[in-house]
């Protein structure tokens, strides 16, 4: 991983940056150590409009489908000069029980963007699953990008733009599966229709087969 402070390479294994001495612990003093529960959207500072929210909405639920181990959370808010975006979109993915629709998402494969509009800085976490497959310089491009809509405050733009970039990007490394159906074949014994899966037009036909089955009768 980087180092959220000076973006240093940090082995997994370290416990902190040997350049700067950031640590998640020292992160953990100040932000506390409780998990909190958080939606894919959290805008404090209101910069979102309605309709642009419902967009997002939108947006995720169709990243999510395309990527079903993955979520993509923002938070909006403003920020202590002592805590930079990267830093907190960290501790949000060692805290954050996050609003994904399938509740057993794990934050390794989260990516969570904070932004900070009263600052005009911003940092995109990503977790262990998703480091592993986004390289930083496909990162750093994707928030270049940005940039200019965030400087003209068009915030959902901006977060349009990091959907979109972060699914070209995996399409890239992902690898397509091959879906295993299983199911059982009607009986080649006879049956009717409704045992392929189609549904009758008239609910008549019933009365029809028990007059049939009755002059079958002795
Ligand atoms: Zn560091």
């Amino acid at each position: 991983m980087r180092c959220p402070h000076c973006s240093n390479p940090v082995p997994v294994q370290h416990a902190f940056c040997e350049r700067c001495g950031f640590s998640a612990d020292a992160l953990g003093a100040y932000l506390g150590h409780d998990w909190v529960h958080l939606e894919r959207l959290t805008d404090v500072t209101h910069c979102l409009r309605l309709e642009e929210k419902r967009h997002l909405e939108v947006s995720l639920d169709d990243f999510e489908r395309q990527f079903p181990q993955a979520f993509i959370a923002f938070y909006f808010g403003a920020l202590p000069n002592t805590l930079n975006p990267l830093e907190l979109g960290m501790w949000l993915l060692n805290h954050g029980a996050f609003a994904s629709h399938q509740i057993t998402k794990r934050n390794e494969f989260g990516a969570v963007c904070v932004i900070d509009p009263v600052t005009g800085t911003q940092g995109v976490a990503l977790g262990y699953g998703l480091e592993a497959l986004v390289r930083i310089s496909d990162l750093e491009t994707i928030l270049t990008k940005m940039v200019p809509s965030l400087r003209n405050s068009q915030w959902g733009s901006a977060c349009q733009q990091l959907i979109s970039e972060l699914s070209t990007t995996l399409r890239r490394c992902g690898k397509p599966t091959k879906r295993q159906v299983e199911a059982p074949a009607p009986s080649p014994q006879g049956g009717n229709a409704t045992d392929y899966g189609f549904s009758l037009l008239r609910a008549g036909h019933r009365a029809v087969e028990r007059l049939l089955k009755r002059r079958k009768e002795p």
